[in-house]
């Protein structure tokens, strides 16, 4: 058992959690669920996501990415492609900060 980075003095314990994310892709939002291991700490409540959690986030969000239809933009709306590096960026950002 790890202590808490943030607080020092609580104890981080593990707690399996359903989540449901939504994010921004070039082919519009992609929702996708995941059950992942979240380090919580027990005194100021932080919680981390792992290695694991985040590859686990990253593969849920390509499958859910790669189900959806190509949706052409409307012409008079200047479509910005997304690169797949950018979409990953994105994962990043929505993911909590790490220790
Ligand atoms: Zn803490």
């Amino acid at each position: 058992m790890s202590s808490c980075v943030f607080c020092r003095t609580g104890q981080l314990t593990n707690k399996l959690e359903r989540m449901t994310l939504r994010q921004w892709s070039n082919k519009g939002y992609v929702r996708y669920e995941v059950m992942v291991v979240v380090h919580v700490c027990d005194s100021c409540g932080m919680r981390t996501l792992d290695e694991t959690a985040q590859k686990i986030m990253d593969e849920a969000f390509n499958r859910e990415y790669r189900k959806l239809p190509w949706v052409e933009a409307p012409a008079n709306q200047s479509a910005t492609p997304v690169s797949s590096r950018a979409v990953r960026s994105t994962a990043e950002l929505l993911d909590l900060a790490p220790p």
